[in-house]
């Protein structure tokens, strides 16, 4: 028989200055370190002016080890290259998939046409920790249209699979720890089941409308985590609703982070650390 999942916490995203952008950040927040295995959440929504080189938007080359950085693209697009020589634009709807593994050097931009001609964008990035056994893999990035998401249909309600097996449906993206990343879509008065193995951490994040979720209120940019004690999420939405869901198996590991590095204790960062300046985790020299 299965049982409903309860809401732990509610927590509002807080606004963070990152690099001149401001944007919201639901974890980690005071308080909550992380999610295990989830340790960052950002959602940033701005409108580019036009007129800009492409060089001149987004985030430069930067290295990363130990983790999954990945970004769901709803409005605009990410442009995104790396030291492994991949080089893709995914646009709304899309995913940018990245491991990071032992170490790739990165850059995450918005691309030529709309810092040439303006436009919106809103992105969500969140950070999935990997296993300790894992963290010095082999990187990969994997770039994920809208169409190659596999898509879960109801009355009223879209889920998107993005990664893990969701009523009976593959996500495309391989995760490094068993876990089950959504992107949803719901119409007010609409209602569906959410169905989550008891055992994963569970995330809901909305972007904005409005949820009632296992009968707790969520409003645009709240984030709910809940308790392992149930399957199920039971979802109505008051308003018009896009949102995601990310679950987990947690690790259980230690966490030891610094900057865009995440290991398990300080001396694997500080090894971390000399091995980006080595130039170990690669080489990105962007062309335009
Ligand atoms: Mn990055």
């Amino acid at each position: 028989m299965k049982a409903r999942k309860t809401v732990k916490q509610v927590i509002p995203a807080q606004k963070v200055n990152m690099g001149g952008h401001l944007l919201d950040q639901p974890l980690p927040v005071r308080g909550l370190d992380y999610v295990d295995p989830f340790l960052l959440i950002h959602h940033w929504e701005s409108r580019l002016p036009g007129g800009q080189h492409p060089r001149d938007v987004g985030v430069g080359p930067h290295p990363h080890r130990g983790f999954s950085p990945v970004t769901f693209v709803f409005k605009g697009s990410v442009e995104h290259r790396d030291s492994l020589g991949n080089h893709a634009v995914v646009k709304e709807g899309g995913t940018q998939w990245m491991f990071a593994g032992r170490g790739i050097t990165h850059s995450e931009r918005q691309g030529k046409e709309l810092a040439e001609n303006g436009g919106e964008v809103e992105l969500i990035q969140f950070w999935v920790n990997a296993p300790a056994h894992k963290k010095m893999a082999t990187p990969y990035y994997q770039p994920i249209s809208a169409e190659d998401t596999p898509l879960v249909e109801e009355e009223g309600s879209k889920l998107w699979v993005v990664s893990g097996t969701y009523k009976e449906i593959e996500g495309a993206a391989p995760s490094q720890s068993p876990q089950i990343l959504l992107r949803g879509a719901i119409e007010a008065g609409s209602q569906i089941t959410l169905d989550i193995p008891r055992t994963y951490n569970t995330i809901v994040y909305l972007l904005d409308g409005e949820l009632e979720v296992s009968d707790t209120k969520l409003k645009r940019k709240d984030m709910a985590v809940f308790y392992n004690d149930g399957e199920e999420i039971p979802v109505k939405a008051t308003k018009d609703t896009r949102y995601i869901v990310l679950s987990g198996e947690p690790i259980k590991e230690p966490v030891a982070s610094y900057g865009p590095f995440v290991m398990t204790n300080e001396s694997e960062l500080m090894e971390a650390l000399r091995d980006a300046q080595m130039g170990k985790m690669g080489v990105l020299i962007e062309e335009f």
